[in-house]
């Protein structure tokens, strides 16, 4: 029997058999594969921790019967737990990943921005909502998505008052080259996507930006994620 040695993340972990899980794991090697955990639902089982969400460690699979035979954890964001509007936005980011990978595919870029989003959500002093919004500009960015920032992405010409969102096409518009379905969306929450998509994570705690722009930035982006991937993220 053969065995995998892979670094993962939990993004969620459901009933199997009677005493064991069905855990998702997105890994670095394999993008999202399932495995089983077997009785680890006993408060005195070696493994239990390492079931739940956002659990990230070096797990060991056996092949192909998928169990998880060991798992070294560094990190179980246990935090995250404790505080209940991190929990939700740190799930709607997993719930991001399991929307967008495809399973067996590699993702090592998005394996990277996912584990650093969600450190920032636990350890960073930061407005959370700008972790999230960052990380879904960069999704949209991975997938060939990339809103455009300065210049129209139809006719090229640098941006000046009224933009749009194009929601067949998931890029940004003139007045003059808005067609099809599209919303508005304000400068400020524009600028807030310049903004967050050119700072890094560490730095975060630096930024403020104009009042309430994060919520108009987050609901344009769901609205967009919906428009591309036929999902509804949950963010409260
Ligand atoms: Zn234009």
């Amino acid at each position: 029997m053969d065995t995998i040695k892979v670094k993962a993340i939990v993004l969620s972990s459901i009933d199997y058999k009677e005493k064991d899980k069905l855990v998702t794991l997105f890994t670095i090697e394999n993008g999202v594969m399932q495995a089983i955990m077997k009785s680890v639902k006993s408060d005195k089982a070696k493994m239990r921790f390492a079931k739940e969400p956002f659990c990230f460690g070096e797990y060991l699979i056996a092949m192909p019967s998928k169990i998880i035979t060991n798992v070294e954890v560094e990190d179980n964001f246990y935090v995250l737990t404790k505080d209940i509007d991190k929990f939700y936005l740190a799930c709607a980011i997993l719930e991001t990943v399991k929307t967008v990978v495809v399973a067996g595919e590699k993702n090592v870029e998005l394996f990277i921005e996912t584990l650093k989003a969600i450190g920032a959500i636990a350890y960073g002093n930061v407005n959370d909502k700008y972790v999230l919004t960052k990380f879904l500009l960069s999704v949209f960015k991975g997938m060939g998505y990339t809103l455009s920032l300065n210049k129209c992405s139809t006719c090229g010409q640098p941006f000046s008052g009224k933009r749009y969102l194009n929601l067949d096409y998931g890029e940004v518009v003139c007045t003059g080259c808005k067609s099809g379905k599209c919303i508005e969306i304000s400068p400020k929450c524009h600028s807030c996507f310049k903004i967050l998509s050119e700072t890094s994570y560490d730095k975060l705690n630096t930024i403020k930006l104009a009042n309430k722009s994060e919520d108009e930035a987050l609901n344009v982006l769901n609205i967009n994620f919906e428009n591309r991937f036929n999902k509804k993220l949950n963010l409260l």
